[in-house]
């Protein structure tokens, strides 16, 4: 409720500030219900205001899946903009690959957090109604609750976000550096290929533990040209580029075929690529061979 809301906007304080991205900071707070929560506080001006904003808000706080970060509610007074959501106690996708939060992650973990993650994409995309296009799938976007279950978080958000605001490309089209569609940059059509893209570069994430641009290298074509090495190994030349802690688990075992999806979702021309839900197919696939 609008009390409720009330009450823990008076919560701040940088005790309860987990993080902070492109739409302001990010706090931990509680309702009434000892519901924990995270409250996303949009700096002055990083959001579009107005009725339109606020129909597009209820729209998601509307969307429920397992694999989707819960939206509860929002709260948008004497120029507050606040977004209550369900809180993730393990962090990002990112934290855990850049070995800050201390969770590992082995081959089959990670194979569970594509499925996740693609599971969420695709409700977006084919049962969400009106269908939502994320935008802005990357890894920071991707949280890890108590089980470490993926979920996809800021999902619809970034056409709110008003233009320049740090991490986006420019003032049409939105997204992050290194995630982008090149299809959808030059032809400013957006489609659900564009998050199928992103989705594939956080594959290649999953398999490296690196990021996607890194030393001004891209990791989409880093992975290309290690492919054309040849080896016997099945590895495709991507020895020294595979996460460590995937080769010592031992668990390989479809790891060519999960490298082969990563690759088809980042083909440069979007009709090339599959859709979300063949996507989460394959990789249900894999998971099952794998026992
Ligand atoms: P960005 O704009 O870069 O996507 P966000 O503003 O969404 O960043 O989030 C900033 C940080 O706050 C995240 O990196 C994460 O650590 C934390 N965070 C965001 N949402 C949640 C949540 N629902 N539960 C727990 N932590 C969160």
């Amino acid at each position: 409720s609008l009390d409720e809301l009330k009450k823990c906007t008076n919560n701040f304080s940088e005790r309860n500030e987990i993080g902070s991205g492109g739409y302001g900071k990010v706090y931990r707070g509680m309702l009434s219900s000892g519901q924990v929560v995270a409250i996303k506080r949009a700096q002055q001006g990083s959001m579009q205001g107005g009725q339109e904003f606020k129909t597009e808000i209820e729209l998601l706080s509307r969307v429920h899946h397992r694999n989707l970060v819960g939206l509860f509610g929002f709260c948008f007074e004497s120029g507050e903009q606040l977004l209550i959501y369900e809180f993730m106690p393990n962090g990002t996708l990112r934290e855990s690959l850049s070995g800050k939060s201390g969770i590992h992650l082995d081959w089959r973990r990670r194979l569970r957090i594509a499925l996740g993650s693609a599971r969420g994409l695709t409700y977006l995309h084919e049962l969400a109604d009106p269908p939502i296009i994320h935008r802005d799938v990357k890894s920071t976007n991707i949280l890890l609750d108590e089980n470490l279950t993926a979920k996809v978080a800021d999902f619809g958000l970034s056409k709110l976000v008003s233009d320049s605001q740090k991490g986006h490309v420019s003032t049409q089209v939105k997204g992050t550096l290194g995630y982008l569609d090149p299809e959808y940059y030059m032809t400013k059509q957006l489609t659900e290929k564009s998050d199928v893209y992103s989705f594939g570069v956080v594959m290649l994430e999953l398999i490296t533990s690196r990021q996607p641009i890194e030393k001004g290298k891209y990791i989409v074509r880093e992975v290309r040209t290690a492919m054309n090495t040849n080896d016997d190994d099945g590895l495709c030349g991507l020895q020294d580029r595979i996460d460590s802690s995937i080769r010592d688990s031992g668990y390989l075992v479809g790891f060519s075929r999960f490298l082969d999806l990563a690759l088809r979702c980042v083909e440069e021309s979007a009709s090339d690529r599959p859709t979300m839900s063949e996507v989460v197919k394959i990789i249900e696939n894999i998971l099952q061979n794998d026992g």
